[in-house]
């Protein structure tokens, strides 16, 4: 049997599949939990939300910079924080949002995001978050590699 010697980041284990085609991509980066999500009505339109670590304010636009038509913490928002809270584990989410109170497993996106009774609404694009997701995605028509990528710690396999 062959040794395998490589560098490869661990990642927690997701607690289950990501659902990758409602929220394709999410991450804990910057101080924010961001994300894009799909439109429920328009197969060519995605959001990209973010919620503020800290502060709670948060914001869902379209990739074109459109604000959500819903007013407050729409369904994209909560779909994608509990998509983060699948993958990276309630507990660990709402650490890295300083989110007050305790941080227990069994936390729901929503009673999350009623932590931060004085969010506010983020009026202002977050081009970042599309671009970022746009970069990720050019992995995917790389060669498979057994090399380390931590870029793709992300994305599922198999
Ligand atoms: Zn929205």
């Amino acid at each position: 049997m062959t040794e395998l010697r490589q560098s490869v980041l661990k990642t927690p284990a997701p607690k289950k599949l990501r659902n990758v085609k409602e929220v394709p991509f999410v991450e804990l980066y910057g101080g924010r939990v961001q994300g894009v999500v799909r439109s429920g009505s328009d197969e060519d339109r995605v959001y990209v939300c973010f919620v503020e670590a800290g502060t709670g304010n948060h914001a869902c636009n379209t990739n074109n910079n459109r604000p959500c038509s819903q007013n407050y913490f729409c369904k994209h928002r909560l779909g994608m924080l509990s998509e983060a809270m699948e993958h990276y584990g309630a507990e660990r989410v709402a650490r890295y949002l300083n989110a007050p109170g305790e941080y227990t497993s069994e936390l729901s996106s929503s009673e999350l995001f009623a932590r931060f009774p004085n969010a506010q609404i983020f009026r202002g694009s977050a081009p970042n978050v599309f671009s970022r997701f746009l970069s990720y995605l050019r992995y995917v028509e790389l060669q498979a590699s057994l090399d380390p990528m931590p870029e793709m710690s992300w994305f599922i396999a198999g």
